[in-house]
């Protein structure tokens, strides 16, 4: 019960919510005091708020990395692992996002959500979420995981939820494509560091170039590369280069200096949800920042609607 109050009353005080912690342990408030607490812990990527969302007030939902976080060097912490132990289910995204996930070991179910999506995928693109039409199958598979676990009374409140998570996504699946489809063919391409958009690009039909994956090694820019790069971004039809949501760095910089071609002022957030947006508004602002720097005109007041649906999921 006391999880429950914690979660319907996001913006109390901690003294109200210690107050009706202690009105709902003297068993004065009413609802759902025999349900037991259940432990859900979402790793990485945009699990975190899907699963939040999906789950609501039935279960308590803790996301390891936060949001703005960075998966791919994530260490389990001693709090992590007390948090995994009294776990009732623990999603991961898979195809080693986090490496450190795959070393959970746990008598709860512990899913690999992405692989569950895309059963055949053979690349090396972790980022799956960035489709939406790929989101729309996390959506599915968290939803029959979490159903599992529910109790009966909880899962009419379950479906209509995903039934609405669905439809979130399968509008932002439309609204993108419409985005990127308007600008001219020639603009249709994103260059950024490292490859991370490669869903979202096979998705929406535009060209990714990842720089430093195919110039680099360790991360540090090859000599006779910086040529190389540089005329393969000047030729690609790229206005901008996109960096990502840390610093652009002094690579990117050293690029950009001698393609001529301008770092984004903008950011995205290719690796989860940014910090105080949710899975959708962080998508929407990815697809606005690299649309509107290849010359585009997003429709952010579409995309705003599809985030506010969102988040008025209940
Ligand atoms: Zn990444």
């Amino acid at each position: 019960m006391r999880i429950i109050l914690a979660h319907a009353l996001p913006i109390l005080t901690t003294r109200v919510r210690i107050a009706l912690s202690g009105l709902a342990l003297l068993g004065l408030a009413q609802s759902a005091a025999s349900s037991s607490q259940l432990d859900v812990v979402a790793v990485d990527g945009t699990l975190c708020d899907l699963t939040s969302t999906l789950a609501a007030s039935a279960a308590q939902v803790t996301c390891l990395i936060p949001p703005g976080g960075n998966p791919h060097g994530y260490q389990l912490k001693p709090s992590d692992r007390q948090t995994l132990a009294k776990a009732s289910l623990i999603l991961h995204n898979g195809f080693d996002l986090t490496p450190a996930a795959n070393k959970i070991s746990s008598s709860a179910p512990v899913v690999a959500v992405g692989e569950k999506v895309l059963p055949n995928y053979q690349g090396n693109d972790p980022h799956v979420w960035h489709d939406p039409t790929t989101s729309e199958g996390l959506v599915r598979v968290i939803s029959s995981e979490l159903s599992k676990i529910l109790p009966d009374a909880e899962q009419a409140a379950l479906t209509q939820r995903t039934n609405q998570a669905v439809s979130v996504f399968s509008g932002l699946s439309q609204w993108g494509s419409a985005q990127f489809s308007a600008l001219p063919e020639s603009r249709r391409v994103i260059t950024t560091d490292h490859r991370t958009y490669s869903h979202m690009a096979d998705r929406f039909g535009f060209r990714e170039i990842a720089m430093l994956d195919a110039h680099t090694t360790g991360g540090v820019l090859r000599p006779s590369s910086l040529k190389a790069i540089s005329d393969e971004i000047k030729s690609s039809g790229s206005l901008v280069i996109f960096k990502p949501s840390w610093k652009a760095t002094k690579t990117l910089k050293r690029i950009s200096k001698r393609s001529g071609v301008p770092i984004s002022p903008n950011a995205l957030e290719g690796e989860g949800v940014a910090p105080g947006q949710t899975a959708v508004s962080t998508a929407v602002s990815n697809i606005c920042t690299m649309v509107n720097g290849q010359s585009g005109q997003c429709d952010q007041a579409g995309g705003d609607r599809l985030a506010n649906s969102w988040k008025a999921i209940r």
